[in-house]
């Protein structure tokens, strides 16, 4: 009898080493296989004659071969084999590049389907590396095709025919999470129906049933967990703030809070006067002020006689926030540390000495805080910063450090209000919604490559001004290699270098060592390096005041509200900033994503409009996966509605049934069961 958690080897043609590969995708058995949703798919129901194509249509073609095809070596390491295709109505030629045994494939006088993207003019009409099969073989045209990610080893086809099979064995044994008045209520398909319509679809209004079904269900169960995790929170005690007054902290400051950061400092007081563990969020835009926020509470558990950690995802930010800390704290009295990876045996010996006796009262570090040997006197209060840097289980690790500890998550990361309350659902939110006084905005342009010369002598004129550039550039994906329009960081700082001699270039990127890495940033930091190229390792807080220019090569490949945070690093010292946003992109709904920055500043706005452009799939972004539970609602491009009902419906029946404990509430308790005894450390 075949099971959901058989091993991938059980399919037909999967040995060890394609079980390996599929590992890399993540996919180890049947089940995980039917999790795998596709990320598009190709309709490739209607065949089209030749007459009708136009170029830049994705179409199918059914066509005879109407000459040999013929291979072509054009130089090393690219051939081509070139061919003519007939139907009654027209001609049309097809190219392959380094496909050469497509050669042997197409026969002179045979007939195929073929599917791909039409090119060159209405007069003269081509196709390009198409995807083909002989007519009548059914396998993958004449329907609505998934289309895969995939990975090096693994072809679509493949893909495609290990699902097959994988719905032939056990589409029928799917087990039904979601309990029946749930189902009825909302309207929702069988998870078995459910799984087979997203790989299979019979057309796009079943693919659509199956979709909302599995979003709401991904969702629903995922806000089941958090109103759990909540339930059991709520019931843990926390340590009781009672002494101090934030005023007298507010009084040694060298400017006036904003009301935003009252209101966020006043909530995180209110927790921690209440007897229950704090587990809040703190939100607020790029130079909103949130490091000010954080010293005000380290402030408070100084005073009640607690210590408190401040944890940075890098080690220069790490830094940075020391020189804060010393700057609002020290002269109050509180002795504050540093703890990172990167300092010497014997300092780092001293500091945790210092912990473990009681000698310092804040220490700031990098996750070189959690380790084991690291243990604290008297640990009141965690906070940490950037949050998506940090896994889930990171921060719960610094919780376990001490009794009834605090805790409070800094994010940059605007979230639409409805998503944060199902991304968050375990802790409760205050938003700083207004920046500090005085702030300008950071000037923001589109620009295509005709405007390189132009902004070349830009960058010149500001560097001669004394200002620095940060630019930055996607990461580029090893096969995307090939692709001449995308700019590595590495070669892109090599030409940058070239095209400007007399200026210093340097470059950061995720393939270098942490310690390379923070090297160049904090010669950056110093003023010794004039232009910083590099992939999106910069986009957490780091504070250099005096860039003043933010480039970003490829924008189109970025979200709108990593776009946001990119360009949060300039504009933070008195320096009028700009922003230029290079791409080549085509298409009106590029182009009006980008407008979008153009127009404001707000981090908020521009996260909605995120959100109404692209759907909520930014948000769940790889950052989550394989973090909370393993999100693929990006994946199926979810709409909001349904968002909003799935929690909806997760906190209707667990205020109604707290302990799953009906029987049609046996299949979700089992499921939470097994939840959280696999990730033990991200949910209790
Ligand atoms: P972020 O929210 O991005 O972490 P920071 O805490 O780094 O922002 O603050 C950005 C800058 O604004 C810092 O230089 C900080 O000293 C300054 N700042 C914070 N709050 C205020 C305020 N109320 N008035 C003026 N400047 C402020
Ligand atoms: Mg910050």
């Amino acid at each position: 009898m075949a099971e959901l958690n058989d091993k991938l080897t059980t399919l037909r043609g999967v040995g060890p080493q394609r079980a390996r590969t599929l590992e890399k995708l993540g996919l180890e058995t049947l089940g995980d296989l039917l999790r795998f949703f596709p990320r598009a798919y190709e309709d490739r129901r209607e065949r089209r004659t030749i007459d009708s194509l136009v170029p830049n249509e994705t179409v199918c073609v059914e066509a005879m071969v109407a000459a040999e095809p013929r291979l072509t070596h054009v130089r090393r390491g690219m051939d081509l084999v070139k061919l003519r295709i007939v139907d009654e109505t027209g001609a049309l030629d097809v190219t392959f590049f380094n496909q050469s045994y497509v050669k042997n494939q197409l026969l002179c006088g045979e007939s195929y389907v073929f599917y791909g993207k039409v090119g060159g003019s209405l007069t003269r009409k081509t196709l390009t590396n198409p995807d083909f099969e002989k007519v009548g073989t059914g396998k993958v045209a004449g329907r609505i095709l998934p289309v895969y990610r995939l990975t090096r080893g693994i072809s679509g086809r493949q893909m495609l025919s290990m699902v097959e099979e994988t719905l032939e064995r056990v589409g029928e044994i799917i087990p039904e999470t979601l309990p029946r008045e749930v189902l009825a209520e909302h309207e929702l398909c069988a998870a078995s129906y459910a799984l087979r319509n997203v790989h299979l679809p019979t057309d796009f209004t079943a693919l659509d049933t199956a979709r909302r079904r599995l979003v709401f269900e991904e969702l629903f169960l995922f806000s089941c967990a958090m109103e759990s995790v909540r339930d059991r929170r709520e019931k843990g005690e926390g340590a009781v703030f009672s002494e101090g007054d934030v005023e007298e902290f507010y009084r040694t400051l060298p400017f006036a809070p904003t009301a935003a950061q009252r209101r966020a400092v006043a909530d995180a007081v209110a927790d921690m006067r209440s007897g229950r563990a704090m587990s809040r969020l703190v939100q607020g835009d790029v130079g909103s002020g949130k490091t000010m926020v954080a010293a005000a509470c380290l402030y408070l558990a100084w005073k009640n006689g607690y210590q408190g950690a401040f944890m940075a995802p890098t080690e220069i930010l790490a830094g940075q926030h020391l020189h804060t800390m010393e700057r609002f704290l020290s002269p109050l009295g509180l002795r504050v540390g540093l703890l990172s990876g990167s300092m010497k045996a014997k300092e780092r010996r001293e500091v945790r000495r210092q912990l473990a006796d009681g000698a310092l009262d804040v220490v700031v570090g990098t996750h070189a805080l959690i380790s084991e040997d690291v243990a604290y006197a008297r640990l009141g209060l965690v906070i940490t910063d950037e949050q998506h840097r940090f896994g889930v289980n990171q921060r719960a690790r610094l919780r376990g450090k001490g009794e009834n500890v605090h805790m409070m998550v800094m994010s940059a990361t605007p979230i639409p209000r409805t998503l944060a309350l199902i991304l968050y659902g375990d802790l409760d939110v205050s938003i700083i919604d207004e920046l500090p006084p005085g702030r300008q905005e950071v000037r923001t342009f589109a620009l295509g490559e005709s405007y390189r010369t132009r902004l070349n002598g830009f960058i010149r004129q500001q560097v001669q001004e004394g200002r620095q550039v940060f630019v930055v550039c996607p990461m580029v994906e090893e096969n995307e290699e090939l692709l001449p329009a995308l700019r590595s960081a590495t070669e892109h700082a090599r030409a940058m270098q070239e095209t400007f001699p007399e200026l210093r270039v340097g470059c950061v990127h995720g393939r270098m060592k942490s310690g390379e890495k923070d090297e160049v940033m904090a010669a950056f930091v110093a003023g010794e390096i004039d232009i910083l190229v590099s992939t999106t390792v910069v986009e957490v807080g780091v504070d250099v005041p005096n860039a003043s220019v933010m480039i970003v090569e490829n924008a189109e490949r970025f979200g709108l509200s990593q776009l946001h945070q990119l360009r949060g690093r300039v504009g933070r010292g008195s320096h009028r900033s700009w922003c230029f946003l290079m791409s080549e992109a085509e298409g009106e709904e590029a182009r009006q994503r980008l407008k979008v920055l153009c127009r404001t500043n707000d981090g908020f706005a521009v996260a909605e409009e995120d959100l109404r452009l692209r759907g909520p799939g930014d948000f769940f972004g790889e950052k989550q996966h394989g973090e909370l539970g393993e999100l693929h609602v990006a994946d199926l491009g979810a709409d909001m509605d349904v968002l909003q009902e799935a929690r909806d419906a997760a906190v209707k029946l667990m205020s109604a049934d707290p302990l799953l404990q009906q029987p049609g509430h046996r299949p979700l308790r089992e499921y939470l069961q097994t939840l959280f005894e696999r990730k033990a450390d991200t949910w209790n």
